[in-house]
């Protein structure tokens, strides 16, 4: 239904879709998609690449009467005329636009990826898009084994999906420790031993610099032979179409505290945004924005002050949790370290409240933990090295209501015990439809409620 505004959203990927499911009923919403496939939850490609999730079991709902245009690429914006045009040359009028275009996967420096003709080397493949982890799942059955170009929290996910379908899989980080951007040193080397333990070799302070026949070759003069290569060395903001109607683009597209960019009918959410001096790149941010977004398209006086870092690693037998930046924070820091069993905890803290936290291996602490550290709990001298000792992890934790569940859509426990089923949580709350990690709390929670 509409009446509304009439809002019109370039990309149908996940902050897109999270915005037309707020709107729908309200605005008259259209999304202008470039891929082929209805919207989907992309966090889940690596676990449809693993073989635990069907491609259809990660499709995300988009309301009735939401009119979802797919292959519609966006060419230009026509602020004069509030136009857009697509490829096909056709236009489509708006009140407001939203800019959802997500980020594009940068090509690392490596001579030989691209081939004479223009094309990737045939071995080479991207891991952004339902497309590109169909090619990927299918080179996986006549591969014996892979190199994934890049340690961070993506190539960490596509290395496990990859040794979980059989194939002999090594990681190449160019930094010196996986996920450096998250995490620390330490942190680092317990994962690069967890994968190994599951069979994958990791690689750092090695760049791969040439793709030759006989393989990927690095910086150290080692070459990896290889017959697949996944590039996850990162991603930029896509802003190309921003720029080119003349909008102002720094590192993303440049928005205020309205999420509206330097023009005020056109907003941009996402991967795409820059607030202040911050770029996301993760599914919570991307929700928070487009819920507020739409909040404020419905008459709401709200204003967005950036989100939080909530980092969680989504894959089989490794677990990782990040809270803020608890590399760049000062802080007095409590941690513990242990190896042998592949578990790291360090809670970074000031005047005793938690203002960054790792967790790496064992996460049964992480309600509580995110709990005082969203409400900036002081903690008594003894209280942070409880919360981390392997005693206390092991005991079952009874969360407060106001302990967020599930970081993706930001829902409470509180919440969750409202709800008669998972069904229900899952229709009114969204609670494990981002990144699935939050999927045995609430199963604890509603349980728990049953036996009241
Ligand atoms: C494999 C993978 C795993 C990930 N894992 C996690 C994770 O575990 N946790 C987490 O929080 N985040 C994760 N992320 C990041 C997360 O997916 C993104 O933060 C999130 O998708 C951002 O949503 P978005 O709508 O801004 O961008 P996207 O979901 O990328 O959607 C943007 C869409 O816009 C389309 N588009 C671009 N330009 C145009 C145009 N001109 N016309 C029409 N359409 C256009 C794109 O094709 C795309 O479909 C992962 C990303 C990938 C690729």
């Amino acid at each position: 239904m509409s009446g509304g505004e009439r809002i019109v959203v370039v990309g149908a990927g996940m902050a897109a879709t999270r915005l037309a499911e707020w709107l729908a009923g309200t605005h008259d919403v259209t999304l202008l998609g470039d891929e082929q496939h209805p919207p989907y939850n992309r966090i889940l490609l690596s676990a449809v690449l693993e073989g635990t999730h069907d491609p259809a079991a990660i499709a995300m709902s988009v309301p009735d009467g939401v009119d979802l245009r797919l292959r519609a690429r966006v060419v230009e914006i026509h602020r004069a005329e509030r136009e857009v045009e697509l490829a096909d040359r056709s236009r489509v009028p708006y009140d407001r636009l939203v800019l959802a275009t997500g980020s594009i996967p940068t090509l690392p420096p490596i001579r030989g990826l691209v081939r004479v003709d223009g094309r990737l080397d045939g071995r080479v493949h991207a891991f952004r898009s339902l497309d590109d982890c169909r090619r990927l799942e299918r080179a996986v059955p006549g591969a014996r084994n892979a190199v994934v170009v890049g340690g961070g929290l993506l190539g960490v996910q596509v290395a496990r999906a990859l040794g979980v379908r059989g194939l002999d899989t090594e990681v190449v980080e160019g930094g010196d420790h996986l996920l450096r951007s998250q995490v620390d040193a330490k942190a680092g080397a317990i994962l690069a031993r967890d994968l190994g333990r599951l069979g994958t070799r990791v690689y750092t302070g090695a760049r791969a610099v040439r793709l030759t026949d006989a393989g990927l070759v690095l910086d150290n003069g080692y070459t990896l032979e290889t017959d697949l290569v996944v590039l996850t060395a990162g991603g930029r903001p896509s802003t190309a179409l921003a720029r080119r109607a003349g909008l102002d683009v720094r590192r993303g597209i440049v928005v205020d505290d309205r999420l509206c960019t330097s023009d005020p009918r056109i907003h941009a959410i996402g991967d795409c945004a820059q607030h202040g001096q911050q770029v996301t790149g993760f599914v919570p941010p991307a929700w928070e924005q487009a819920g507020l977004l739409a909040r404020r398209l419905r008459g709401e006086d709200v204003a967005y002050a950036g989100s939080r870092n909530v980092a969680r690693l989504r894959a089989t037998g490794l677990d990782v949790a990040v809270l803020g930046d608890p590399e760049h924070t000062d802080g007095e820091v409590v941690e513990m370290s242990n190896p042998v069993a592949g578990s790291h905890r360090k809670l970074v803290l000031r005047d005793g409240v938690i203002v960054a936290a790792t967790l790496v291996g064992d996460l049964s602490r992480i309600g509580l933990i995110t709990q005082h550290y969203d409400r900036g709990t002081v903690l008594g001298r003894h209280e942070a090295g409880a919360l981390l000792t392997a005693e206390r992890a092991a005991a079952p934790v009874v969360l407060p209501d106001d302990a967020e569940v599930c970081a993706c859509a930001g829902v409470s426990a509180g919440r969750i015990r409202a709800c008669a089923s998972f069904d229900q949580a899952l229709d009114t709350t969204r609670a494990t439809t981002g990144c699935g990690g939050c999927t045995t709390a609430v199963r604890e929670l509603l349980r728990e409620g049953a036996l009241v």
